[in-house]
């Protein structure tokens, strides 16, 4: 899990804690996914936003999704000429003027003031199907999208709005989905878009199937089975329609690592805790998921002050970072081999839904350092690696 530019990397004695992206991790990863996936992919820059991370991804994906007016500016800024699609609820009138390739549209109130801005636009309309979403780990239940009976509404403003070009239809269901359970949702979402499509007498229709790929933070070594996937998908195609994905989790989560420090090992009432230097307000994942984060300790015998160094050996530990509240928790009752203060804790599967989820300036301790490790700066601009 760790790679040995990671393990180099710590050995320099960096400035802890530090977010770490492995580019070039990142790069074969996007790469297998780009193989293996015959149908448009959009990167959902939610997900991980960072530009060395978007400019890694550019020459693998088909473009960008975006999710506020504020993305849509940076993602620009980062890379003038990517394809843009425009989603999320709530957009403002100042976001309605912002151009996108697509935009797409959360309801017939929100189609109805693009309208009236009396300028051409490209817009999928985003549909909210029931459906036994149980089991996924989000079910994007709640005000995405439209219902069926909803979306019948926007017939009417398109056809007072010739300028409004609709070229299909939109879904993002739900998160956590395996290969196969992403292929009965893809089929569901056909199913209902195809005749829907048919009926609107769109034209070369284009559906967006959503992301939602999942990463399983208990194993991290299995990721999601993006050949499978890619295989059913290309057999559920047809000509003449243009299909597409917008993964973000599954895409950015390896690339990444929070690495940080032990400051104190104690016992409390029973447990074993290990404090490490930061905390979830940078690294706020494993609260949101309610998972223990995977990591590795890089053992460093020289650690500790004076003739005193806590450690604790063959226990079940729970690593903690510096707030104050029983809620800044990495990982609970994990078995390490053995941990002290001065080692170092490489936390796993930060690429996505880390740094920029996260509470960062709670308790104003010391920001987090980046780096962008890369075993090729020729690729990278100079500032991007160290
Ligand atoms: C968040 C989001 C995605 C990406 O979801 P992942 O679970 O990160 O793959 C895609 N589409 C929409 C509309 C989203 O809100």
């Amino acid at each position: 899990m760790l790679t040995d530019r990671l393990r180099e990397w710590t050995a320099t004695s960096p400035r802890l804690p530090a977010f770490v992206y492995d580019l070039d991790v990142l790069d074969a990863h996007a790469r297998r996914i780009r193989d293996a996936v015959p149908i448009e992919i959009l990167y959902a820059a939610k997900a991980n936003p960072d530009a060395p991370i978007l400019r890694t991804l550019a020459p693998h994906v088909d473009g960008f999704e975006v999710a506020s007016g504020g993305e849509l500016r940076h993602v620009r800024s980062v890379l003038p000429e990517a394809r843009l699609a425009f989603g999320g609820p709530g957009k403002t009138d100042a976001e309605l003027d912002l151009p996108a390739d697509r935009i797409h549209v959360e309801s017939p109130y929100e189609l109805a003031r693009l309208a009236a801005k009396g300028r051409p636009a490209d817009v999928l309309l985003r549909a909210n199907l029931a459906g036994d979403r149980t089991g996924v780990a989000l079910a994007m239940s709640g005000p995405f999208g439209m219902d069926p009976d909803v979306i019948e509404e926007c017939r009417e403003i398109l056809a007072s709005a010739p300028w409004l070009r609709l070229r299909g239809v939109h879904a993002h269901l739900a998160s956590g989905l395996d290969a196969p359970e992403l292929v009965v949702q893809s089929r569901e979402i056909l199913d209902w878009a195809r005749p829907w499509a048919e009926k609107a007498e769109i034209e070369d229709p284009e559906f967006n199937l959503g992301g939602g790929m999942a990463v399983d933070y208990a194993a991290p070594g299995a990721t999601f089975d993006w050949e499978a996937y890619g295989r059913k998908i290309a057999a559920l195609a047809r000509p003449g329609e243009t299909l597409r994905i917008e993964p973000g989790r599954a895409v950015t989560a390896y690339c990444g690592w929070y690495v940080t420090d032990v400051l104190d090992v104690k016992p409390a009432h029973g447990r074993w805790y290990a404090v490490l230097r930061g905390g979830t307000m940078h690294l706020r994942t494993p609260v949101t998921k309610q998972h223990d984060q995977p990591f590795t300790v890089l053992r460093n015998p020289a650690g500790g002050s004076g003739a005193r160094r806590p450690s604790a050996h063959d226990a079940e530990i729970t690593l903690v970072g510096q707030l104050c509240t029983p809620k800044d928790v990495f990982a609970r009752d994990v078995s390490v081999a053995g941990i002290g203060v001065g080692d170092v804790v490489a936390f796993g599967m930060a690429g996505a839904y880390g740094w920029n989820i996260s509470h960062r300036d709670f308790l104003m301790h010391d920001p987090p350092g980046f780096h962008y490790l890369a075993g090729d700066p020729r690729g990278y601009p100079p500032s991007e690696v160290p």
